[in-house]
C-alpha cells in the first residue's frame, strides 16, 4: 500500500469512527437512548414524583370533604406537576413509584399524608393551613433538588414546579387571612422567604 493510500485509509477510519462513536456512546441497553443520572438526582425524581402525589392526593381528598374550588383548582394543578415527574422518570429509564390513591412507597410521605389529612378534616382552616405547608415543603425540598443537579431538564421542570408552588401558596395564604384576618405566619420556611413569595 502507498504512503498516500495509507493515509487517505486512516483519515477515512477516524472520520467514520468519530461519526460513529457519539451514536454508539448514546445507546444503552436495547439501543434505547439513555442518559445517566446520579444517586441523587434518581432519589430526587423518585421522592419529588410522589410528593407531587402527595399533594394531589391531599387537595383531592380536602375538596371531597369541604367542596371549596382552591383545593379542586390545585390538584388539577398537581396532575400536570405528576405528569411532569413522570415524563423525566421515563427520559432517564426509571420505573414510576407512584401507587393507589392516598398510598404511598416512600414511608415518609406516608406519615405526612396521613397526618396532612387528620389535620386538615379539622376544619376548613385547618385546611387550608395544611395546603400551605405542603406548599413550603415542596418549595424548600425542590430548591434542594436543584442544589444536586445540572441537567437542563429536569431544572426546568423543577423551576416549574417552584413557580407552581408558590403560585399554591399564594392563594392558599390569601384564603386563611380572609379567615384569620391576621397575617400568614411562615410554618417550615424562613418568614423572609414566605414574605418575599408573597410580595411583603
Ligand atoms: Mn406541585
Ligand atoms: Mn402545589
Amino acid at each position: 500500500m502507498s504512503k498516500r493510500w495509507a493515509i487517505i485509509l486512516a483519515v477515512c477510519g477516524l472520520v467514520v469512527g468519530w461519526a460513529l462513536e457519539p451514536v454508539v456512546a448514546a445507546k444503552g441497553k436495547g439501543g434505547v437512548k439513555q442518559p445517566v443520572l446520579t444517586e441523587a438526582e434518581s432519589r430526587d425524581l423518585l421522592f419529588l414524583r410522589e410528593e407531587e402525589k402527595l399533594a394531589h392526593d391531599v387537595y383531592a381528598t380536602l375538596h371531597a370533604e369541604y367542596g371549596r374550588r382552591i383545593f379542586e383548582n390545585i390538584s388539577e394543578s398537581e396532575s400536570r406537576h405528576m405528569e411532569a415527574v413522570l415524563g423525566l422518570l421515563g427520559t432517564y429509564g426509571l420505573d414510576d413509584p407512584a401507587l393507589d390513591f392516598g398510598l404511598f412507597a416512600n414511608e415518609e410521605l406516608q406519615t405526612l399524608f396521613d397526618a396532612l389529612v387528620a389535620s386538615g378534616l379539622g376544619s376548613e382552616l385547618d385546611a387550608l393551613m395544611a395546603g400551605a405547608l405542603i406548599e413550603e415543603v415542596d418549595i424548600e425540598d425542590l430548591a434542594e433538588a436543584m442544589a444536586r443537579t445540572d441537567k437542563a431538564d429536569i431544572l426546568n421542570v423543577y423551576t416549574n414546579l417552584v413557580a407552581g408552588s408558590e403560585n399554591h401558596l399564594r392563594a392558599f395564604v390569601r384564603n386563611i387571612e380572609a379567615i384569620t384576618g391576621e397575617s400568614y405566619t411562615a410554618q417550615v420556611l424562613p418568614q423572609e422567604e414566605v414574605d418575599a413569595i408573597l410580595g411583603r
